[in-house]
């Protein structure tokens, strides 16, 4: 995409939009908070490789390493020598300290079931898994694929995997026999682990019946676990596919965790596909982990009688790094919750929070839009007096949806971190820190200590305020290792665009004259309307903004005169419908939060937008749609339907 001016990302909006509101920290909040005040920037500013040693020492190490960093542009190897073990840091180094009486999982079925597992019994779990995977032949190195409902054997099974330095790539229980199947066959994958099914809505997905489908050909998988999680009449075939319960059952209770180099690989995951075809994301052990682990004590201020919650699957790097790794490392309390969030009621989510005493939540703006979609009585008929702070990752969170989250989920009182993040960075890198930096609803705040980010423009300068190309501009101990391989497409992908400079992340950025960040969109869908760019989060936060609108994702459509015009995609709000004036009341809307250049050409208005499985707006394909192309990979598409509906609603209109 051309930036026009050579010079800055200009987006008509700037600070119109962004009058920000700036939230102070709660003085209750900052006086208990693990971090307090800036000391940690100053740190990481003077020495940043040894502010990361630093951090890496807080891990338990069999071995140390010998160098810290070894950069040669664009590998990076972290804490080079070093010895370590994922499974170890989450299960043996708690039991050691006296915690493994503490809980570490509080899952709960989408039927109501209840299982807890606490510190020592997730580590028996997870030694008798690990012992039982050995003895069919799983080495380390081998690929292990995971596709599974959110059970705690699905967290088992990771951990298991990383007990014996098996490489887990966990394909999201709701993709389809094609995608696991690619998956599988990416990363050459030799056992599956899977389940008979799982609960969704009330129904059984059938996990096992497409895992078969998908096995017809995957030539590489010569066993499969499965768990039994649904009853569901399941087929079995002799030699290869075993149960959990038979395989851990006659097993030794202990399992010497395998010493793995700080780079060796610790999973292998797939990106949402959001922008294209997924990737294989490839983490090492030792980095990866220093960046769960410190990245979850600073951002979700972590304490021992916290009983966290971060919604996302395992499927998904948020998952990996804030349902696994991160919180299990810290010995935290976690809830598992399986199923969908309006099941039987659209409280589902408030009720585990009252229920559990749930003290930080960890959600996506998806989540957030459709909670205010449904309206304010379902959070409103629970008790959300446990809670005291809130996360947000996977989208820009539009200031309008923050401030519903702010007001009718934290009760005022709850500090916002809203975390920008890539499968790619393993960790978060840019958010506020909870009990220091004040906050302004839409922007994510700054990089993290130990992290630099830059906006570049087209030749790679920084430009210092205004928008741009966001980078990375150091490396830092979780970034990704590759592509699966494809160390081609490594290159290409994310240090294509400055020859091989700088790390390109693929969002449009603007920073604020205070040093906030703030998402503009995906860099291939933001617009370029006679001459200006501008970005699709801001056009659509400020359709958000209008209290009918519910959800609204926007794109640039090739136009003789402007180059592009504005389509707007808007799903309003239930209660509220859709008249003569709606179209018109709208676009006006926009004209006056940002200027007449922002004004949409077309409003289309539809029940939903095409999302990934992840629940991100897929932008691409609207664009697709609205161009008349073949639509690009829909691989990853939750929902092929809509996809076909809009197509047919934008040629009629
Ligand atoms: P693909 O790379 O396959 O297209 P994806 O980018 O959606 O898929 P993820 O790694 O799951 O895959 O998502 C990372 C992206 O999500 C970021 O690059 C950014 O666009 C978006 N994102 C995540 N968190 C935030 C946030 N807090 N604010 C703004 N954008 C965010
Ligand atoms: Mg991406």
């Amino acid at each position: 995409m051309a930036i026009p001016d050579g010079t800055t990302f200009k987006t008509e909006v700037d600070d119109l939009l962004h009058e920000t509101r700036v939230f102070q920290v709660p003085s209750l909040f900052h006086n208990l908070a693990n971090i307090k005040n800036d000391s940690l920037y100053a740190k990481a500013k003077t020495d940043r490789v040894a502010f990361w040693e630093e951090c890496a020492k807080k891990l338990h190490w069999t071995t140390p390493w010998k160098q810290a960093l070894i950069w040669e542009k664009p590998f990076a190897k972290w804490f080079v020598g070093g010895k370590i073990n994922a499974s170890y840091n989450c299960l043996d180094r708690h039991i050691k300290a006296n915690l493994g009486n503490k809980t570490a999982l509080i899952w709960e079925g989408e039927n109501g079931e209840e299982r807890t597992f606490s510190y020592a019994e997730s580590y028996l779990e997870v030694n008798k898994l690990a012992n039982a995977i050995k003895s069919l032949g799983i080495k380390k190195g081998d690929r292990v694929a995971i596709y599974m409902p959110m059970v705690p054997e699905a967290v088992f099974a990771m951990l298991a995997c990383a007990r014996i330095g098996a490489i887990h790539t966990v394909v999201f229980g709701g993709f389809s026999a094609e995608a696991l199947r690619d998956r599988i066959n990416d990363a050459q994958a030799k056992l599956l682990i899977t389940a008979d099914g799982g609960f969704r809505r009330g129904n059984i997905v059938p996990l096992k019946n497409i895992a078969d489908t998908a096995l017809e050909q995957t030539p590489g998988i010569q066993d499969v676990i499965v768990v039994q999680r649904s009853k569901a009449e399941v087929a079995m075939k002799r030699g290869r596919d075993h149960w959990y319960h038979d395989v851990v059952r006659n097993v030794k209770p202990y399992c010497e965790p395998e010493a793995m180099d700080s780079e060796d690989v610790l999973f292998i995951l797939y990106t949402s596909g959001t922008t294209g075809k997924p990737k294989g994301i490839v983490h090492s052990t030792g980095g990866y982990l220093t960046g769960v682990y410190n990245t979850t004590h600073w951002v979700f201020d972590l304490k021992p009688n916290d009983i966290f919650w971060c919604t996302a699957d395992v499927g998904w790097v948020t998952g990996h790094s804030y349902a696994v790794y991160g919180p299990m490392s810290n010995a935290a309390t976690q809830i598992l919750y399986e199923g969908a969030p309006d099941f039987p009621e659209r409280d589902r989510f408030w009720r585990i929070i009252e229920k559990y005493k749930v003290t930080i939540l960890y959600t996506a703006p998806t989540a957030i839009r459709a909670f205010m979609k449904w309206g304010d009585q379902w959070p409103k008929g629970c008790n959300l007096g446990s809670l005291r702070l809130l996360g947000s990752v996977g989208e820009p969170i539009n200031p309008e949806a923050w401030m519903w989250y702010y007001e009718n989920i934290g009760g005022q009182k709850c500090p916002i971190v809203d975390t920008w993040w890539q499968t790619e960075t393993g960790a978060i890198m840019i958010t506020t820190l909870p009990g220091v930096t004040p906050m302004k609803p839409g922007s994510a705040g700054k990089p993290l200590p130990g992290i630099d980010a830059e906006i570049l423009n087209e030749e790679g300068q920084i430009i210092p305020a205004g928008g741009g190309f966001l980078s990375l501009t150091s490396p830092w101990p979780s970034m990704l290792r590759g592509i699966w391989g494809d160390p081609q497409r490594y290159k290409e992908t994310y240090w294509g665009r400055w020859q091989g400079k700088n790390y390109f992340a693929g969002d449009g950025t603007k920073r604020d004259k205070d040093g906030y960040f703030w998402f503009l969109g995906r860099v291939d869908d933001i617009m370029l309307v006679a001459g200006h760019n501008i970005s699709t989060s801001e056009v659509e936060s400020a359709l958000v903004d209008n209290p009918m609108v519910a959800e609204a994702a926007v794109v640039g459509v090739k136009d003789d005169i402007k180059g592009q015009a504005i389509a707007a995609f808007v799903i309003l709000k239930e209660g509220h419908k859709l008249n003569a004036k709606t179209e018109e009341i709208l676009k006006e809307h926009v004209s006056q939060k940002i200027g007449a250049l922002a004004r949409p050409s077309r409003i289309i208005f539809t029940a939903d937008v095409p999302k990934t499985r992840s629940g991100k707006i897929m932008r691409r394909l609207l664009r697709d749609i609205a161009e008349g192309r073949v639509l690009g990979d829909i691989t990853t598409l939750a929902d092929a339907g809509i996809v076909a509906a809009l197509k047919e609603k934008y040629q009629e209109a």
